[in-house]
């Protein structure tokens, strides 16, 4: 019987995690993410799927990031009526993260529509609406963690923690072959896999002896330093004891789905054992506290919190609902701790904080994740003293401080154990959803553990491989990929020249904020024309 495995996403890309299996009896598909990154790879967003979405059997979802899921309402609008399989904490997830990208999706088209108005250019469609989504949700079936379910005809499918976010899952999948002496083929198809140290997710699970593995390879060349429970939470004390001694505010800028909670969870707890004063914690976040709710619903599936307490009941924890209320806290000028999104200072109403709090020298500002090079975050990191938020300069006073212990993604040593858990693997294994630099890095690491260099595949963009008892996976035709050669490339580094350009125009309004005098300003982009006549 004929096995094919089909790489639609997270395949040369670090995005936009889409599999399919296809057997005699079924079609699977195994994530339907969103491409990020590259112009040329969200461009594949509005494309046509590169397969028949209505003859789909069954869609099984590893968890609710955006990179894996935000596909599936476009997958409902492309005629596909069936299940989508996940567990119970990413069906809640995605109750609100769907309708929410399907406003973003709106919202961007609109714009992009008027734009496109002006220029007499033909308008373009939203890659789905809030009706798509509400409608895709009524196709969820939730199911447990470890419970094997029959997902399509012949194909059986089970979930395992995979400690990423919550609800997060690698999915195993027992394929009948047909075959009297071989019987069944098993797969896994990691997801993201969560670090060791998580604050409040287990460490990740999985099978042990199968016959082909996909695994993840985010930051298969990043080591991160590790610590525990402990360590984690005295680090984060001494920042937020130092920040209330100078008397002003803490703001910490946090993405919303698990960092916030993560937060929320470490501050409480140092709190309840008196490690902290109970300074009021606002979280002001529309989104942070919708995911927190999901949280309080699925408290049993937490790690590390303090037996029959909810840190998300806390009564100095206030949630910050309306605009009016997020305005508010601006009146406060000492004591409180504020945690907004976004994570990076890009959007959100984490900028309006930043605007009213940048300036005081005795306020600080924590980051506590990887700010991306472009982002506000990462220019605050850099050490400026002023940014242009909203128009308005801002002379930055306060302390800038970050701290590296949180993290949702496993690292290199990470990785390279989990894998080494499941092992045998007995016919092959796939490297996927990694930078060019990460995958290479994950593929000597297996080498060096032992492992065959010729059972290791780095796969492309829409390849599709035969999954072959006896000779193992072999690539079927030339695999055409909906990307040229330059556009592959882009892709594999997860960065284009318009990423480039959009942070570049950043470093350099903020280069020429920090200037001393507008005579000098004028001086640098004089150079600069002089520099582009001589290059024209
Ligand atoms: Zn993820």
């Amino acid at each position: 019987m004929t096995i094919k495995l089909n790489f639609f996403g997270a395949a040369g890309t670090v995005t936009g995690s889409c599999y399919l299996l296809e057997t005699p009896r079924a079609r699977l598909l195994v994530d339907c993410g969103m491409f990020q990154g590259p112009h040329a790879l969200k461009e594949l967003n509005y494309q046509p799927f590169p397969f028949a979405a209505d003859g789909l059997t069954a869609v099984l979802l590893t968890h609710a990031h955006t990179d894996h899921s935000g596909l599936l309402p476009k997958l409902t609008r492309a005629g596909y009526h069936g299940p989508i399989w996940t567990t119970p904490g990413t069906a809640d997830l995605l109750t609100w993260m769907l309708p929410d990208s399907a406003r973003i999706q709106e919202t961007e088209v609109e714009q992009l529509n008027r734009r496109q108005r002006r220029r007499d250019r033909e308008e373009v469609e939203p890659i789905y609406t809030a009706d798509d989504a509400e409608h895709c949700l009524r196709q969820i079936k939730t199911i447990d963690y470890d419970i094997w379910q029959e997902v399509a005809p012949g194909i059986k499918a089970r979930w395992w923690n995979a400690g990423h976010i919550l609800g997060s899952a690698s999915i195993e999948l027992s394929v009948e072959t047909g075959d009297r002496l071989q019987p069944n083929l098993s797969m896994l198809f990691s997801g993201d896999i969560g670090p060791q140290d998580s604050a409040l997710q287990a460490p990740a699970e999985g099978p042990q002896g199968i016959d082909y593995l996909l695994a993840e390879s985010t930051y298969g060349n990043r080591p991160r330093i590790h610590v525990d429970d402990a360590g984690r939470r005295a680090i984060l004390e001494t920042e937020v004891r130092d920040a209330l001694d100078r008397g002003g505010n803490l703001l910490i800028p946090a993405f919303a789905v698990e960092r916030s909670q993560e937060l929320i969870s470490d501050l409480g707890w140092l709190m309840l054992h008196n490690r902290l004063p109970k300074a009021p914690i606002f979280l002001d976040s529309p989104l942070a506290i919708k995911a927190t709710d999901v949280f309080e619903r699925h408290l049993g599936m937490l790690d590390g919190l303090e037996q029959g307490l909810s840190p998300f009941r806390a009564p100095n924890l206030h949630c910050v609902g309306s605009v009016q209320e997020s305005e508010k806290i601006n009146n406060i000028s000492g004591g409180a701790i504020i945690i907004s999104a976004s994570g990076m200072c890009d959007a959100g109403r984490v900028r309006h904080h930043l605007k009213h709090q940048l300036w005081r020298s005795n306020a600080t500002v924590l980051l506590v994740g990887y700010q991306a090079p472009g982002t506000l975050g990462q220019l605050l990191e850099s050490g400026v003293s002023r940014v242009s938020i909203r128009g308005e300069h801002i002379a930055v006073k306060a302390h800038i401080r970050s701290i590296d212990v949180y993290s949702g993604h496993a690292d290199q040593g990470d990785l390279l154990r989990w894998i080494k858990a499941r092992l045998p693997v007995t016919r092959g294994i796939f490297l996927v959803h990694g930078t060019e630099a990460a995958l290479a890095a994950q593929r000597d690491g297996l080498i060096t553990s032992g492992i065959a260099s010729d059972r290791i595949i780095v796969p492309a963009l829409d390849q599709c491989f035969n999954l072959d008892h006896a000779e193992g996976a072999r690539l079927l035709g030339e695999g055409k990929s909906r990307l040229d050669a330059d556009k592959s490339a882009e892709a594999r580094q997860g960065w284009d020249w318009i990423n480039d350009y959009a942070a570049f125009n950043v470093d350099l309004k903020n280069y020429l904020l920090n200037l001393d005098s507008d005579h000098a300003r004028q001086q640098v982009l004089q150079e600069f024309r002089r520099q582009m006549r001589q290059r024209s």
